[in-house]
């Protein structure tokens, strides 16, 4: 390690293997392990929702009342603790009233049920006298951390040398709610944060938008998606801001789990395989061909998809052209996911008119997803935008060829193949158009067909470094960046420069 081990608080709303519904428990399930490797002292938290069990994860009650204010009122939060992996402590924090549902997300109380959960993290801190150097926040659910410690919490000496990152897995999902949740915060006082070229941000709450105008260094999951959120086009309206504080975004790629996702031991497929073993992968194929209710045939081309089942994940273009393929080539498309109704029933129809085609399963089920990454030929991935994407470097960890449009995280991690070099991990469209993607899939099959430049494709793949310790080494930097802007920070302030103002 190049400096000090520091001491990290790592908070998420969701965290694999305790609840998951993307990408975000993924990373945050791996990278705190990773950071633990480095020797680093970081512990988790997320909230103790109603189906993560006590006894099935042996939970321990670390803490029994640990007062919370909220709503100029104060409540009590149970911490539990348990371990994620072999060492690195994870807390739970346990409120019925906010916690005890059957779901994670899409309550009307959001904002009260995310406030709870970071405002009990930070004094549960407190209880621990665990001072952090870092408190890593992710996503809306955590973006009031930053905003606290620059107003609420700025004259508190606990977290005098606290600084703060705020990672941004997906800018679509910005948690805006009206004023009465910053009484709720407790932060009624300071009012909303204003931008001139941001009007609408002047009248709601956009915890996003106050991770990005808070934290002391800010980053998102890929560089080009870095890039692409300064734009207009991908910004969702936070654009401006994001500019403003360019000089403190960074990008850095996700890693995958390589426990958890590897061929070689994996339990849930038919037979495990690896580099040096390629053969026995279409044990996978043929076993997921009958799981799905398909002709058993080692020839056809296999297209597997796992994905969230909205427009971002490119399903309006998807849905467009899977009759053409299915009228057209021999091939065999295997889709597993959740999401709009509308898809649900539109691929349902697709589905039953070409049933030697397309195996349908509209649920979330992660050992089938294991199943589909071993078996497919070919991994469909085409985002409209995709801040990182797990999807397809497991893909090509397990030799599955991704076809996916160039954007964010995955133009960062599929090279084309370009067929005069023989060099290139998978299949790469630009424009973001039905047909485009269509074209993709084509040349893809076409190159199917040749069985050792298809051979050739899945090795280069296979052979990619997607563990989670580069990744972890550059969160490591990020974290002395955050450290070093709040150092200064603090001597401006000493001077008495750029000391936050309350707004009257
Ligand atoms: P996002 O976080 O935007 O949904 P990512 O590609 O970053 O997309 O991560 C998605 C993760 O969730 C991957 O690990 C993928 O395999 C998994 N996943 C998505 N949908 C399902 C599903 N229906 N069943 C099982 N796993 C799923």
């Amino acid at each position: 390690m190049s400096e000090k081990a520091l001491k990290i608080l790592y908070l998420a709303a969701e965290v694999v293997p305790f609840a998951k519904t993307g990408g975000l428990a993924d990373v945050a399930g791996s990278l705190p392990k990773a950071l633990r490797a480095l020797g680093h002292d970081v512990r988790v938290a997320m909230p103790r929702y109603g189906r993560i069990s006590i006894e099935k994860f042996g939970l321990k009650l670390a803490l029994d009342k640990v007062p919370v204010p909220m709503n100029k009122e104060t409540e009590s939060a149970r911490i539990y603790q348990s371990t994620l992996g072999k060492d690195v402590p994870i807390y739970f924090i346990d409120n019925a009233k906010y916690y005890d549902r059957e779901g994670i997300y899409m309550y009307p109380d959001d904002a009260e049920r995310f406030i709870f959960f970071c405002r009990a993290a930070l004094e549960m801190l407190k209880c621990l006298d665990f001072k952090p150097d870092i408190i890593h926040c992710n996503d809306w659910h955590t973006a009031v951390v930053p905003n606290w410690l620059k107003t609420l919490y700025k004259d508190d000496p606990f977290f005098a040398n606290t600084a703060t990152v705020y990672t941004i897995h997906n800018l679509a999902y910005q948690g805006i709610f009206g004023y009465r949740v910053l009484e709720i915060a407790g932060i009624d006082e300071y009012g909303f944060i204003y931008h001139p070229e941001m009007a609408d941000l002047n009248e709601v709450v956009d915890f996003m938008a106050r991770g990005i105008y808070f934290a002391d260094v800010i980053n998102t999951v890929s560089p080009r998606y870095a890039q692409e959120i300064l734009t207009p086009e991908y910004g969702e309206r936070l654009d401006p801001l994001l500019r403003d504080r360019r000089d403190r975004l960074f990008g850095i790629l996700n890693g995958i789990d390589y426990e958890t996702f590897n061929p070689a031991t994996d339990p849930h497929i038919a037979a495990n395989y690896d580099i040096n073993s390629l053969d026995k992968r279409i044990k996978n194929k043929l076993a997921l061909q009958e799981e799905a209710k398909l002709p058993v045939d080692a020839q056809v081309p296999l297209i597997g998809m796992i994905s969230r089942l909205t427009d971002q994940k490119g399903l309006d273009i998807l849905v467009e052209i899977l009759d053409h393929l299915f009228d057209n080539f021999d091939v065999q498309f295997v889709l597993l996911g959740t999401g709009e109704q509308h898809y649900h029933d539109r691929l349902s129809r697709i589905a039953q008119e070409y049933p030697k085609n397309m195996g349908l399963f509209l649920t979330f089920n992660a050992p089938l997803a294991q199943r589909i990454y071993a078996g497919s030929d070919m991994f469909l991935m085409p985002s409209k935008f995709e801040p990182c994407g797990l999807g397809q470097m497991i893909a090509m960890h397990y030799g599955s060829v991704p076809i996916v449009r160039a954007t964010g995280g995955l133009a960062d991690t599929v090279q084309d193949y370009d067929p005069r070099r023989e060099v290139g991990t998978g299949f790469v469209f630009e424009r973001y158009d039905r047909w485009a993607l269509f074209a993709a899939i084509v040349r893809a099959l076409e190159h199917y067909k040749n069985p050792s430049v298809w051979r050739k494709i899945q090795l280069q793949g296979m052979q990619v470094d997607f563990s989670w310790e580069a990744s972890a080494r550059r969160y490591e930097d990020l974290y002395y960046k955050a450290l070093a802007s709040k150092k200064s920070l603090r001597k401006l302030e000493e001077y008495g420069i750029g000391r936050a103002q309350k707004h009257s």
